[in-house]
């Protein structure tokens, strides 16, 4: 029951900054995980919004996806939206702004444990798999802490035609920050999603002062918590549109997307600044 106990904090707060404007808490089952459209569907470039901010927000005030145009990385984080733009800036997402993709669910803390020391983003998956052994299930993580190195990525707004995902990705943006205090937000999807969304861990990230952030393809934490929230409920929001309804959703692109989502060893990136 976290919500009215936020609502509680603002009230003893009052004026306190980080409490205004109000964000109103989602409408949505806290057990539920949603999610705008398909991972097949951004596969093959279906790259135009289907789903506003503001009624992804309703469904929950926690997530990650895209935005409208493939335009960089979304983070959904207390209820505030934000892009991670090509170029690593991060600006505020407006509610009207689309997304082709998005995976939200309201968080609503079902346990919590000190961050593992570990050397890289592989092993702490390891470490979490073991911790949340519930595998069969959607489970959101946010670690509040600080990382010694995180290894970063966004991607560039695309223009029709649309090239696929997988080719887009070869383009990414991939950048390295040190001794950053800030969120890594995560969700873990079943392994038999294939096709529906990401399979197993799917991590961004947002540091304190709102200035860095991105899709995470490393990190290595030094210091934090790790806060869980267990999923058993999976709202698919499918596209009404005619271009959705002729997409050829059935091909196996589970390899392409592995290599897109994890890119551990990706192509030589071409990052903005040159790495
Ligand atoms: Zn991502």
């Amino acid at each position: 029951m976290r919500y009215p106990r936020f609502l509680a904090t603002c009230l003893v707060l009052g004026l306190a900054a980080s409490c205004a404007p109000p964000v109103p808490a989602p409408s949505g089952n806290p057990d539920r995980i949603t999610q705008a459209s398909v991972i097949n569907a951004l596969m093959i470039g279906r790259y135009d919004g289907v789903n506003t901010i503001a009624e992804m927000l309703e469904h929950g005030d926690f997530g990650l996806g895209t935005l409208d145009h493939l335009d960089g990385e979304l983070i959904i984080l207390d209820g505030r939206a934000y892009q991670v733009r090509g170029d690593g800036a991060v600006v505020p997402v407006g509610p009207e702004w689309t997304t082709p993709f998005a995976v939200v669910t309201p968080f609503d803390e079902d346990g919590s444990f000190a961050c593992p020391q570990v050397a890289g983003l592989t092993a702490l998956e390891s470490r979490l798999d073991e911790a949340l052994p519930q595998r069969n299930s959607f489970v959101a993580v946010r670690i509040e802490g600080r990382f010694a190195s995180l290894k970063l990525r966004s991607v560039h707004r695309q223009e029709p035609p649309y090239r696929p995902l997988g080719e887009v990705a070869e383009s990414q943006s991939v950048w390295t920050r040190e001794g950053l205090s800030g969120t890594v937000l995560g969700i873990r999807s079943p392994a038999w999603v294939g096709g529906l969304t990401v399979p197993g861990w799917h991590w961004h990230f947002l540091s304190d002062d709102r200035k860095v952030g991105g899709h995470v393809l490393d990190a290595r934490p030094t210091e934090g918590r790790v806060r869980y929230d267990l999923c058993h409920d999976w709202e698919v929001l499918l596209p009404r549109s005619r271009e959705f309804d002729q997409a050829d959703l059935t091909p196996n692109l589970s390899r392409e997307l592995k290599r897109v989502e994890s890119a551990r060893d990706p192509a030589p990136p071409r990052g903005p600044e040159g790495r």
